[in-house]
């Protein structure tokens, strides 16, 4: 059997076109590892996958559903064309009436794509006299606006693919086409929402969680952890880095007064953020922010701590309410894991009255008070680094000593 997944974006990128495809085999074979696939080829602008075993489609569908850059994708199969000047459909139409066996529809359409130009029969006429085949044998009407069922058919230079069932895809480009960059991940709800967004535009994503522990339990790694494991599907292997803030955050408590403490400590965020990114070879952080949701996000305090950092900062919800992103959330798969209860490090120490229009002077004259590159040594020596197979043998990670 064979799936063909179908891509749009790519096709558009004249010269990128072959790197990107070659991404997206790449990540398909990724996330299929147990599923008998065998040969995987970009055929004239679509992917052609080889199932040796039918019995992993239902997963094999269940992991397409989430790789990004696919379009579409369905259950195949193929129908080589003979050489030669014969080029008649008699069998394709006896193979396509054989697939379809069993199916109750009163309409259909026939919809065929030449990818091989030089096959010397047009779509249109294809579809006619398959279209035919399949009335006569049926009794249903042809309906090409759609209709209950729809038989693609594409002509590739050796061969036919034809297929019933077209399933939609996430679209995007394929992960890993557009770079790398660090999510900063806290246990709430935009953040994954921001990761999942900059997976769609092709970025491989490595999490940065910062927590309390020992100051405070562990609820907000075990969120994070959780909302990596359900992000994972989506890119396969995803890093998380775990940071322990407690420490600096004590330091700032004792030196700073209450209104600018949440603006440094994600100007901290962002400092440490960007030395695990030089570690992973990412060129951009991303943060869940949406502009004006709560005081830390008006534009002068996103501006402030922005200027500490080293890296571009994306924002891919910026301009996003609160009811979409929570239904981006829900569609994803991580809205109910943070919406649960947790000891977040930043809900703690925040004054009652925090700034929402910081001074980069003022915030500087605070930062002065603490010795802020040994705060971020001291972080991030403790940090660790989890490796979040996916599929996962086990649902433990792999852990590891974070190595500045
Ligand atoms: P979220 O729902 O993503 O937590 P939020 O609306 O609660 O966002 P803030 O708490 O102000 O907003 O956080 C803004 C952004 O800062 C988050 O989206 C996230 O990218 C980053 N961030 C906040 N806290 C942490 C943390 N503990 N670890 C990593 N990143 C964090
Ligand atoms: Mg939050």
């Amino acid at each position: 059997m064979l799936v063909v997944a179908r891509y749009h974006e790519i096709a558009l990128k004249r010269g990128a076109r072959s790197r990107f495809a070659a991404q997206l085999i790449d990540n398909i074979r990724r996330v299929t590892p147990d599923c008998a696939v065998g040969r995987i080829a970009d055929q004239h602008g679509r992917i052609v996958i080889t199932l040796r075993d039918e019995s992993t489609w239902p997963t094999v569908r269940q992991r397409l559903a989430r790789v990004f850059g696919i379009a579409n994708f369905s259950a195949a199969r193929s129908l080589p064309i003979p050489p030669g000047e014969e080029r008649e459909l008699a069998p394709l139409g006896r193979a396509i009436l054989e697939e379809i066996r069993g199916r109750r529809f009163d309409s259909f359409r026939i919809l065929t794509k030449r990818a091989d130009k030089r096959f010397p029969i047009e779509s249109p006429d294809v579809n006619a006299a398959i279209g035919a085949v399949v009335k006569q044998a049926t009794g249903a009407r042809v309906d090409l606006d759609g209709g209950e069922l729809t038989v693609t058919i594409e002509i590739l230079p050796r061969e036919f693919l034809y297929s019933v069932e077209k399933l939609p895809g996430p679209g995007g480009l394929p992960v890993g086409a557009s770079g790398r960059v660090v999510v900063l991940l806290s246990g709430g709800i935009d953040s994954p929402v921001a990761a999942a967004r900059m997976m769609r535009r092709g970025c491989r994503v490595t999490f940065v969680h910062f927590h309390r522990a020992p100051y405070l339990d562990r609820s907000s790694q075990e969120k994070a952890r959780e909302l990596v494991r359900r992000l994972a599907p989506y890119q396969g292997e995803t890093r998380l880095v775990l940071v322990p803030l407690g420490d600096a955050q004590r330091e700032v408590v004792t030196r700073v007064a209450p209104a600018p403490r949440v603006i440094l400590y994600r100007r901290m965020m962002v400092r440490i953020a960007a030395e695990i990114a030089d570690r992973f070879g990412a060129e951009a952080l991303v943060t869940g922010d949406s502009l004006g949701q709560v005081a830390s996000q008006t534009m002068r305090n996103l501006a402030v701590v922005e200027q500490a950092s080293r890296l571009p900062i994306f924002r891919p919800l910026i301009g996003l309410d609160k009811l979409e992103v929570m239904r981006e959330a829900e569609a994803l798969g991580t809205f109910d894991v943070s919406i649960e209860p947790d000891q977040d490090c930043c809900s703690l120490f925040v004054p009652r009255h925090p700034t929402t229009r910081a001074r980069i002077s003022a915030i500087e004259a605070a930062e002065s008070l603490l010795d802020v590159p040994a705060l971020m040594a001291s972080a991030l020596a403790r940090s660790t680094i989890e490796r979040h197979k996916f599929p996962a043998p086990s649902p433990e990670p792999v852990v590891e000593q974070l190595q500045i």
